[in-house]
């Protein structure tokens, strides 16, 4: 997998079905390696269909049902009806014929999120960064579980803060590295941008960065950026459209985005003050 392989890079769901299924058509190729069926795993919000034997405590799933409840809990979203279904196959090479075969035109990725009205499925493949990569699928699974339809931008950026393991909560160093070092050279944040963005391959890895830092800020800076997002999914749980989440930001923020670009700048701080610590 090269480094654009990263499971933040998928498509998300409905748009990425939309695509496949006007590719492939119902009578197109049929995948000569199968989904993974020797092992399922079932609860009520998740299924686990593997190749790999998995204990029914096994900590990737108790991680995605602590991390179900963490969505839930911070978004203020209810929960789900439509459990997610994992499809985990038990090597790379099996995952990629599969996905080959049934999404012909897909690029490679170590993992992918396709919702439909059937199925909210992941398919991925046990690998380094199999924790990550569900964490992140699983997210998606999550929102459009309970929501009409998400923002391309605010899906991605949701998936990105949720997909993070280590502390503090939904940081990405690398990210906050980078945008630093943006900032410091003159970038400037567009949420209207990205906003705009509306298919997969129309978002390059400096907006996934970007969504996710957008998403940082709502769920962090204040109260009143946090109740924007809340509001903003509160209404995605019966309409479709809207409206922009910028403009509900601006108007409740009137400097949201100068306050954007200070919080982003220093997104860093805690981390070297982390760094300092620890080499005490
Ligand atoms: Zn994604």
């Amino acid at each position: 997998m090269t480094g654009r392989g990263r499971s933040a890079y998928v498509w998300a769901g409905s748009r990425l079905l939309l695509v496949a299924l006007t590719l492939s058509g119902c009578r197109g190729p049929q995948p000569t390696v199968g989904l993974p069926a020797k092992y399922t795993l079932e609860n009520e919000h998740l299924t686990v269909q593997s190749d790999v034997k998995l204990p029914r405590n096994h900590e990737l799933i108790r991680d995605l049902g602590h991390l179900r409840e963490e969505i839930l809990s911070i978004l203020d979203l209810p929960v789900q009806k439509q459990p997610v279904v994992v499809y985990l196959f038990a090597d790379e090479n099996r995952y990629s014929q599969y996905l080959h075969t049934r999404y012909p035109m897909l690029p490679p990725r170590r993992a992918y999120f396709v919702g439909s009205a059937k199925e909210l499925a992941v398919y991925t493949y046990w690998g380094d960064r199999i924790q990550e990569d569900l964490r992140h699928e699983f997210t998606h699974g999550v929102l459009h579980a309970t929501l009409k339809d998400v923002p391309l931008w605010l899906d991605e950026g949701l998936a990105e803060y949720f997909e993070v393991t280590s502390q503090p909560a939904g940081m990405n160093r690398d990210y906050a590295m980078n945008l630093a070092a943006g900032i410091a050279s003159g970038w400037k944040p567009d949420l209207d941008r990205l906003e705009s963005l509306e298919a997969v391959d129309q978002m390059q890895k400096a907006d996934y960065q970007e969504s996710w830092a957008w998403v940082h800020f709502l769920l962090n800076h204040n109260e009143d950026s946090h109740a924007v997002l809340t509001g903003y999914l509160r209404e995605l749980r019966t309409t479709s459209q809207p409206g922009k989440l910028s403009t509900r930001l601006r108007a409740s923020i009137p400097v949201a985005d100068s306050r954007f670009l200070n919080y982003a700048a220093g997104l860093t701080d805690g981390l070297i003050r982390v760094g300092r610590i620890e080499a005490k």
